[in-house]
């Protein structure tokens, strides 16, 4: 893992993971395409020739193959020499910088004069108009030979410059094992206009310039709230020349809003994606509490970004379309800091799903217990899941921490302990400033030596100097690590922990702890799994039985109509049903994701359940999943809710009967199964 200490009790590490990292960092440059334009044949030999083996070369001998290629291929980077007839080149260099596809590729302009060439490729006029990355001049005159000039070009250094250029900052640290990657958070807020959006592009300049800081994160309409748009923001995080993050929270769009936005990323170059849920909406929206979406979960957003960066497939005019592959980069979210058995476990579920999915890293909810930190690490390793982590060091102020602490912000946990501990550093003279970002440096330091592949810093009216200060500080004391986990030691009142504790230095041990929790099982599970097994199993007699008849009740419109009232009936009393068609009860252990979670997660529970009650409705209503869970455990069958990913619900099964959607093959279960309509 990265960085890494001594540590005795860290688990030892696994034979079958990577020691020192997650793969490597740069990608390889035998990956990368390199288009050489141009009409003379020894053009290509030389350019093309000395290239060869080092990557992987494309020729193009005209204005529209080159064009053709260019856009078809989406070349890493064009060289771009002479083509016939004369114009033909600028033309073409001009197409290619204006053109959709093309635009961003980087163009090395190769102005090579051969002897026996008439002219020179364009007029001085037209060279004066290009724009390109760099204009490299052959001139057989001055070295000898063309062949001595392309070698005197140094060709292979110049692209690797203008690649690296290219390259995603933000993936190439956070998959360098050598490299402790910093993304600093920012909170631009509601308006157009705003003297906060003043601060926050000053931090973004500040910051390109103290060059430590690898990203910058743009929130997504932070708690609900309405702001101006992370999208748009993060575009221009990077014209400012920066990488951006872009958190993309599901709560407020549908997934083809989402597949819009990510379309429109890619497009602008903005490729890093932090896959969330997000809080529910405050009711701070225009005119009242907006809609609420939750169309998709980010187990399902990582799934859209990973079809999309292999070239989605999708039908168009009844023929089956690919498109062209995006370069997006997709990390999700998790927290170690449930108090109970069943929050904890359910994080660690849907954590699984969410790297099986393809998520590429992951970030942390706020929390200070450093033995937690500690958890997520040997969960992870427990799982063989060779992934990077970055810790979230939020600089925390005593009256943010009061707030944490009351649950007023869903999902980060402040102790009683922190909160007293933070009481007394405000009284000083700088209101606590220095402790706080002391505590940051310390947090920082513990991650970097537990093998956390970096850190995302977060907090209100940061300063660029402050990050610096957290980053040297925690590099400074990064070294003594251990020394410092006896100032993170804030457990929860009857927290569970996966592991025992280790009494030397208060993190974990290997030894998984014993699961204490009581299961909690209702005459309706009961009935259900009865009723499950006896309708709804393929071996099943009964469910033989019926599937006839449901062959013939699905094409008989008043026998459907029937069966959809009274399933809608039975299941509205016993299940709160939405009708919704495509039925997850199965999923979550006949607790309704539909109508009992109001962030309709399908996947597992979302970050803001507190003390097992749900973000929403504290002290009201428990979380579905801790319901599932406490259901489940009762059969040793907590686990199953790891097992599968469940797709979004498809809305076309919309108020139709899922009883008659199951045995007719339509809705995801039957799917999952291989369940087909009846013949
Ligand atoms: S039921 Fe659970 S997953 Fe759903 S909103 Fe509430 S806390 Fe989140």
């Amino acid at each position: 893992m990265k960085g890494g200490g001594g540590n005795d009790c860290i688990l030892e590490q696994d034979e079958s993971i990577k020691i020192g990292g997650w793969g490597t960092s740069m990608e390889n440059s035998k990956n990368r395409k390199v288009l050489v334009i141009g009409s003379i044949p020894e053009f290509h030999e030389l350019i093309g020739g000395s290239l060869q083996g080092q990557f992987e070369v494309m020729d193009a001998s005209s204005e529209s193959e080159g064009l053709a290629k260019a856009r078809g291929e989406r070349p890493d980077i064009i060289l771009l020499g002479y083509v016939d007839p004369r114009g033909s080149s600028f033309r073409l260099h001009k197409k290619l910088r204006e053109g959709w596809i093309t635009k961003h590729i980087p163009q090395l302009i190769v102005d090579a004069h051969f002897p026996g060439q008439p002219q020179r490729a364009w007029t001085s006029q037209e060279a004066m108009q290009m724009d390109a990355e760099e204009y490299l001049m052959i001139s057989p005159d001055d070295a000898g030979s063309v062949a001595e000039s392309v070698k005197a070009l140094k060709l292979l250094e110049r692209i690797d410059t203008r690649l690296g250029e290219k390259a995603n900052p933000l993936k190439e640290a956070i998959l360098n094992p050598n490299i402790f990657c910093v993304t600093w958070e920012q909170i631009p807020g509601r308006g157009a206009f705003e003297i906060q959006q003043e601060h926050v592009f000053d931090n973004i300049r500040k910051a390109a310039n103290l060059g430590k800081i690898h990203a910058i994160s743009v929130t997504d309409n932070p708690g609900g709230n309405p702001a101006i748009s992370t999208e748009m923001l993060c575009a221009e995080v990077k014209r400012v020349g920066t990488e951006p993050l872009v958190h993309l929270a599901c709560r407020d769009k549908n997934r083809s809003q989402i597949e819009s936005m990510l379309y429109g990323l890619a497009a602008s170059g903005v490729r890093n994606i932090l896959a969330l849920t997000g809080d529910y909406p405050s009711a701070e929206g225009f005119e009242g509490k907006p809609k609420p979406v939750f169309d998709m979960d980010p187990v399902n957003v990582v799934r859209l970004v990973e079809a999309m960066n292999r070239g989605l497939e999708h039908h168009a005019m009844g023929k089956k379309v690919a498109l062209a592959p995006t370069d997006l980069f997709v990390g999700v979210c998790v927290s170690p800091f449930k108090q109970l058995e069943s929050e904890l476990m359910a994080q660690y579920y849907k954590l699984k799903k969410k790297i099986e999915a393809g998520a590429k890293f992951i970030i942390t909810q706020i929390g200070y217990d450093a033995r937690k930190y500690h958890e997520l690490m040997q969960w992870l390793r427990l799982n063989h899941f060779d992934i990077p982590v970055l810790v979230n060091v939020y600089i925390l102020p005593y009256p943010t921490a009061k707030m944490m602490n009351s649950n007023k912000i869903p999902g980060c946990v402040v102790t009683d302990k922190l909160v007293s501990e933070l009481a007394e550093e405000a009284k000083a003279p700088d209101k606590g400033k220095a402790g706080r970002l002391l505590r940051s440096a310390k947090l920082y330091a513990i991650a970097k030596g537990m093998g956390y592949a970096g850190a995302h810093i977060g907090g209100h009216g940061i300063s660029p100097d402050m990050v610096e200060y957290i980053i040297t500080k925690g590099e400074e004391l990064s070294k003594d690590w251990e020394e410092l986990v006896s100032e993170f030691d804030y457990p929860q009142p009857d927290g569970f922990y996966l592991f025992e504790k280790d009494p030397k230095i208060g993190l974990n041990t290997d030894v998984l702890a014993k699961r204490p929790s009581k299961s909690s099982v209702p005459l309706i599970y009961k009935l259900s799994r009865i009723a499950h097994v006896t309708l709804f199993e393929e071996k099943s007699r009964v469910f033989k039985m019926l599937r006839p008849i449901a062959r013939w009740a699905d094409v008989s419109p008043r026998a459907k109509a029937v069966l959809e009232f009274f399933e809608h009936m039975a299941k509205t009393v016993l299940f709160h049903c939405l009708n919704c068609g495509d039925c997850a009860l199965f999923d979550v252990a006949f607790v309704c994701p539909m109508s009992q979670c109001p962030k309709s997660q399908r996947n597992g529970a979302c970050g803001g359940s507190y003390q097992g009650w749900c973000e929403v409705y504290p002290d009201k209503q428990k979380c579905v999943w801790v319901q599932a869970y406490d259901r489940l455990k009762a059969y040793q069958e907590e686990n199953s809710l790891e097992e599968y990913i469940v797709p979004p619900c498809n809305w076309e099964l919309w108020q139709t009967s899922s009883w008659l959607n199951f045995y007719m093959g339509r809705d995801h279960t039957a799917k999952r199964l291989g369940i087909k309509p009846p013949s």
